[in-house]
């Protein structure tokens, strides 16, 4: 039996994967142990969506061989499956496996250490919390965005069905999870056709019915998800009140070049509703900058549209190239010097957007999931609506679910003091 240390790069879905491995593993009879010096396998699930992820796979599989040469590397995940030659070609990697359910993980971590490559792979957790729990509902993305990578790498969709979800749930509840982040390629797309079908509203609905768990947060939508039918379900207080909905660009002629599936009014209107329906909403986005074609018009329109959407978080790509996706040879490609100036100013954005909503919460009082003790001596967690939160406290806080007031703000989130009893909302 072996000790393993997992860690994943990229999307909640690579998360939610790693931990599901961590999960078998444990069930095999390995260790899942915290870092590559004191284990005997390390698997990582590598994130291919840009170059930086590409190179971020690269950088971890060389720093696990430094870091402990007897260690076996074992690659696994999106990077795995659409380049496997280019992990061999490292030189560190002991095995590359496509994806993190095949068996064939299993096999190179019990197994002889050879090189294969069997166009699957596996994950990590580090970032493994006890406290947030990512499990997957389904995977795969038929949308074929025109930048995007991942329908080449995850294939169509592919559903689990409601009882494995639902047992899955009930498991980590039972294990002192409080919260579950549901996630997929395609959240929307949830669909399963079986005994009792069930699209996302009903698996929602479902969850909130026939398990404990204390919040459910789910992890990126599309507007075209936010119907009335799921809207409805946030009348549940355990549904956080969150929403990633990705918008991309926010100038109308880049996203038909992007093929996105919305238009800027649907995407406003979805927001007007989603904020009429649930209160103290936080939304927060991905901004894809330095798109084929985006000249200063088009990016001035995409930022000014992002600032008018008030978003609690923007999440910021700089473009890049992936091989056989149609934008990878589009004409006009953008200069890296312009990426990297827009992609500035974004960010810059984002952090103005994300504190002007923070500061709406100040005064309130808020029950927070509280995860880290850090070297400063202050717990964080999140509330509800994911705002970071940092409070004193001498007690040991990691799982608990407690009220914080919020008294004032931290450059990336809200402080508090603790409250003793219940919350006012
Ligand atoms: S919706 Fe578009 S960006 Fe998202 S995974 Fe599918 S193809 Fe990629």
């Amino acid at each position: 039996m072996s000790k393993v240390t997992l860690e994943s790069l990229g999307c909640k879905l690579n998360q939610a994967e790693i931990e599901a491995l961590a999960d078998r593993l444990v069930g095999r009879g390995h260790e899942v142990v915290g870092s590559a010096a004191e284990a005997d396998v390390y698997v990582l699930n590598t994130c291919t969506v840009t170059h930086i992820a590409d190179r971020k796979s690269r950088q971890a599989l060389r720093a696990a061989r430094r870091s402990n040469p007897q260690l076996r590397v074992i690659a696994i995940g999106c990077y795995a499956r659409r380049a496997p030659r280019d992990l061999a070609r490292l030189g560190v990697v002991d095995a590359i496996v496509g994806h993190p359910e095949d068996d064939a993980v299993h096999t190179a971590i019990e197994g002889d250490g050879r090189v294969r490559t069997t166009g699957r792979t596996s994950d990590s957790p580090r970032g493994w919390s006890r406290t947030r729990s990512l499990v997957k509902i389904q995977e795969g993305c038929a949308s074929f965005c025109s930048f995007c990578v991942v329908p080449y790498t995850r294939g169509p969709g592919h559903n689990r069905t409601p009882d494995d979800i639902l047992a899955e749930i009930n498991d980590r509840v039972a294990r002192g999870h409080k919260e579950v982040v549901l996630t997929g390629t395609k959240l929307g797309d949830y669909r399963w056709n079986g005994h009792g079908s069930a699209g996302l509203p009903e698996l929602v609905r479902r969850i909130l019915a026939e398990t404990k768990v204390e919040r459910l947060r789910l992890s990126s939508l599309q507007p075209a998800d936010l119907t009335p039918e799921l809207l409805d379900l946030w009348h549940d207080s355990r549904l956080c009140p969150h929403l990633h909905l990705p918008l991309q660009s926010g100038s109308e002629v880049i996203l038909r070049r992007m093929h996105r599936p919305y238009t800027l009014a649907e995407y406003e209107g979805a927001v007007r509703q989603a904020r009429q329906a649930i209160p103290d909403l936080s939304i927060t986005t991905d901004m894809l900058v330095g798109f084929p074609g985006e000249a200063d018009r088009e990016f001035e329109e995409s930022y000014r549209f992002c600032e008018s959407m008030g978003f609690a978080g923007i999440h910021v790509f700089q473009y890049s190239k992936r091989p056989g996706t149609p934008a990878a040879t589009m004409p006009v490609q953008i200069d890296d010097k312009t990426r990297k100036q827009r992609s500035a100013r974004m960010m810059a954005l984002g952090k103005r957007s994300a504190g002007r909503f923070r500061s709406e919460f100040l005064g309130r009082t808020m029950p927070v999931l509280w995860e880290d003790l850090g070297g400063d001596g202050l717990w964080s967690g999140h509330t509800a609506n994911y705002l970071r939160v940092y409070a004193k406290s001498d007690k040991r806080l990691a799982g608990k679910m407690l009220a914080v007031r919020v008294t004032g703000e931290y450059a990336d989130g809200l402080g508090g003091e603790m409250v003793v009893g219940g919350y006012d909302g």
